[in-house]
This record gives structure tokens, C-alpha cells and sequence, in this order.
């Protein structure tokens, strides 16, 4: 695709970026035959091919308009279009720098700024989040379904005293385990579950109370300076920390595709770019770090029957969708055939709150297929996909981390 982007632009590395990604495109159009807005809207503007060029115009001309702002912001995010491209266009990194632009130079209606603001406001600092969720689990049969829908369910720890805490006297790996923001308030057992079957292969788990986002929630929106802020914050976070683990794991896939890209967001000339570097080379999906660990795990004996829902933020962002699957089929679990597996659920970070029709169209079709085949549960890896899913389906929901236990007999873990 050619190009002209403003000199000003040119002249920067995001510029050059963007440029070198238009570039790559050769417009065949492969990638709109697994893109979930297109195929559900039929409309070009609403495929990836549509967008890098609301992109390209917007970039070149200088000037955001409503049009592309409505197509990009239509956009889960999903990255099946890189999948699919034989060019290897890199469309996340383009649709970024397209957001950032528009959040940067277009004001928003009050609706969508309030919106926005809150979700920025309240979802990454945990105890407001807490709080909120809880205020709307109160006021929940005053709601509409669709509104009683997006309220997720607060969860609960498991292991309330210390004497319950898994533990250890011949620990021989060390490893940090990220809690996030969200499944710290919604789904803390799958950590506590992580860390009892890590603990019985001698694996101690180190946390970080003080952590809150990963910083992706602001790259969903737009708000690049601020995902930096919060990536710098986190690398101070741990700093002390990184020589001593060999592994710093996540279980939300969402915050793992974020939390493997800090170097590339922060830029080689940042202050943290060494330090991002070194968090980047130990950061991996617990499905990734459980693979390499080795080992036998076990299946539920409650449990047979499993549709598993791959987050795209592991199959098309990570890339590494396999392991858990890998890891379910030798527990002895039988998967289920699911239809459209590389589709989105609709969920997408805060696509399920600020583009609600879509996400409930989208989340109605996977659940459907997720169903169909009558599992016993569905699994999942990532916090979002679990509440959205969960919202919709009629058959139980949970992480697929949450199936693995320790033990024949049946003990869960
Ligand atoms: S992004 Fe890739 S698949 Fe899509 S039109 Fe461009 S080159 Fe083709
Ligand atoms: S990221 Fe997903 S929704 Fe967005 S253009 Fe690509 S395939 Fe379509």
C-alpha cells in the first residue's frame, strides 16, 4: 500500500511504524474471512482491511472523523486478522497508534467520555473496583438483563487463614504470580488454585499487594501515556525482584498480551528499557510455564466433558492457545469440538461495556457453540471472556487452570 504521511509524522518512530505497517499491506483482503465484526456486519469498514484504511487516511490527512472513529472503535481488538494475513501485517500495533491518534485529537460526546473516565477511574485500582461491584450486585434486580449481565460476580479467597496457605520448606524455583485488577476482585481462587498445585511441585509463588492494572485497559482505550505511566510503575514494582524468579506468570491472558509487549511499548529509548527487556524474557502464560515445568496433573473426578474457549488474547496475541489444551487432554479431560473456536466471545477488555449490542451478538454465537456438544463445564483463560461467557451461558464457566489437581483420587485443587 502506498503512503504519504505528513513529515511531522514521518519524522517520529511511531510514524515510521505506521508507515512501515500500511506498507506491508497488500490489500488482499484474506483477513476479513475471520474477522468477527465483518462477518457479523458485512460492512467493509468494519473488517481489518477497511480500518487500516480509515487509518491511513485519518493519519495522512491529518483530521479524525466520525466514521472512522465509529469503525475503529467497533474493532475487539482480537488480532484474528494478523492470524489470518499472509503479509504478516502487524494491524494491533496500527490500530493502536490509530487510537491514540483519535484520543488525542477528537472529543468524545459526554456519554462515552463518562464512560471512559470511569472505566479508567474505577476498574484498575481493586478496591474500587471491589466496591462498585458490590454496589451493583446490591442494586441488581433494579437493572436491565443486559445491564445485570456486565456486573460481574465478586469472588472469594479460599484460603482465608494462614494455616490453609500452601507450604513449603524445600522450595527449589521461586516465581512471581500477577494478580491484575480485575481477577483479583472477580476470580481470585484460579491464583490460589495455581499456587497450591505449583507448591506441591516445590514452587514457591512470591505476590505483589500493591500491584493493580497491567496497563492494558488504557491501551483499550486510547490512553498510551497513561499504559506507560502504569508499565513504569509496575517495572519498579519489580525491580528487587527479577534477578531472584525465573518466571513471572499470569493466568488472565488479557494482562499476559499486554505484559509480554512492555518492551515494545515503552520504545528502546525509554529510561525502563533494560529493565522492560529483562521482564519481557521471564514473563509467560501459566499455560506456557506449567508446559515447561513438566510433570503429570490429573483431572477432576466431577469433571469429564470440557469445551474449551481459547481467549484471543492467547490464541492470536501470545500465540500459544495450545497449552492448555496440550495440558487438559493428558489430565485425562475429553474436549469437545467447538465451532468457530478462533472467534471472538465478544468480551474484548471494555468492548463488552462500551459496545454492548455487539458483544452480546457475538457472546450469544460463542456460547452456542461453546454448548452445543452439552459439556460439562467450559474453561477459559482470561478473567474477561470467563465473566462474559459466564453471563450468557446456562453451563458453568471456570478457568482451565481450576480443572488440574494433584492427585488420582479426585482431591481438587
Ligand atoms: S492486512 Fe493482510 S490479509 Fe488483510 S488486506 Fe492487508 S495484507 Fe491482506
Ligand atoms: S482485531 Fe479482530 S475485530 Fe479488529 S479488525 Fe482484526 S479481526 Fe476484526
Amino acid at each position: 500500500m502506498q503512503t504519504s504521511l505528513p513529515e511531522a509524522l514521518r519524522s517520529t518512530r511511531k510514524g515510521q511504524r505506521a508507515e512501515a505497517i500500511l506498507r506491508s499491506c497488500v490489500h488482499c483482503g484474506f483477513c476479513n474471512a475471520t474477522c468477527p465484526t465483518y462477518r457479523l456486519l458485512g460492512d467493509e469498514l468494519d473488517g481489518p482491511r477497511g480500518r487500516i484504511y480509515l487509518i491511513k487516511e485519518m493519519l495522512e490527512q491529518e483530521q479524525v472523523d466520525e466514521v472512522a472513529v465509529t469503525h475503529l472503535d467497533r474493532c475487539l481488538t482480537c488480532r484474528a486478522c494478523e492470524t489470518t494475513c499472509p503479509s504478516g501485517v502487524a494491524y494491533g500495533e496500527l490500530l493502536e497508534i490509530g487510537r491514540d491518534y483519535i484520543h488525542k485529537q477528537h472529543r468524545r460526546d459526554w456519554f462515552d467520555a463518562m464512560r471512559r473516565s470511569w472505566l479508567t477511574r474505577v476498574v484498575p485500582v481493586p478496591g474500587r473496583f471491589k466496591r462498585w461491584v458490590a454496589l451493583g450486585t446490591l442494586m441488581k434486580p433494579l437493572l436491565s438483563r443486559r445491564l445485570r449481565g456486565q456486573i460481574p460476580t465478586l469472588g472469594r479467597r479460599r484460603n482465608s487463614s494462614p494455616d490453609e496457605q500452601p507450604s513449603s520448606n524445600n522450595f527449589t524455583r521461586k516465581v512471581l504470580l500477577l494478580d491484575g485488577c480485575v481477577q483479583r476482585v472477580t476470580t481470585p481462587e484460579v491464583n490460589e488454585a495455581l499456587e497450591t498445585l505449583l507448591a506441591a511441585r516445590q514452587v514457591e509463588v512470591v505476590r505483589l499487594p500493591e500491584e493493580g492494572c497491567c496497563g492494558g485497559l488504557s491501551l483499550h482505550l486510547g490512553n498510551e501515556v497513561e499504559a506507560r505511566e502504569t508499565i513504569r510503575k509496575n517495572l519498579a514494582l519489580v525491580a528487587g525482584l527479577i534477578d531472584e524468579v525465573e518466571a513471572i506468570i499470569s493466568t488472565a491472558s488479557g494482562c499476559g498480551v499486554t505484559l509480554k509487549d512492555y518492551d515494545r511499548l515503552l520504545g528502546d529509548d525509554d529510561v525502563d528499557a533494560a529493565l522492560a527487556g529483562l521482564f519481557v524474557k521471564k514473563v509467560r502464560d501459566v499455560g506456557e510455564y506449567l508446559w515447561e515445568l513438566g510433570g503429570d496433573w490429573h483431572k477432576r473426578q466431577d469433571i469429564h466433558r470440557v469445551a474449551l474457549h481459547i481467549p484471543c488474547t492467547l490464541q492470536h496475541g501470545q500465540r500459544c492457545g495450545g497449552y492448555p489444551m496440550k495440558l487438559l487432554d493428558d489430565a485425562g479431560y475429553e474436549l469437545v469440538d467447538v465451532a468457530d473456536a478462533d472467534l471472538c466471545c465478544g468480551s474484548a477488555g471494555t468492548y463488552s461495556i462500551l459496545q454492548p449490542d455487539l458483544a452480546e451478538e457475538l457472546g450469544t454465537r460463542k456460547v452456542a457453540a461453546l454448548m452445543k456438544d452439552e459439556p460439562d463445564v467450559i474453561a477459559t483463560a482470561n478473567v474477561g471472556c470467563h465473566a462474559h461467557i459466564g453471563s450468557l451461558a446456562t453451563t458453568p464457566v471456570l478457568h482451565w487452570v481450576t480443572l488440574l489437581t494433584l492427585e488420582t483420587a479426585g482431591s481438587e485443587a
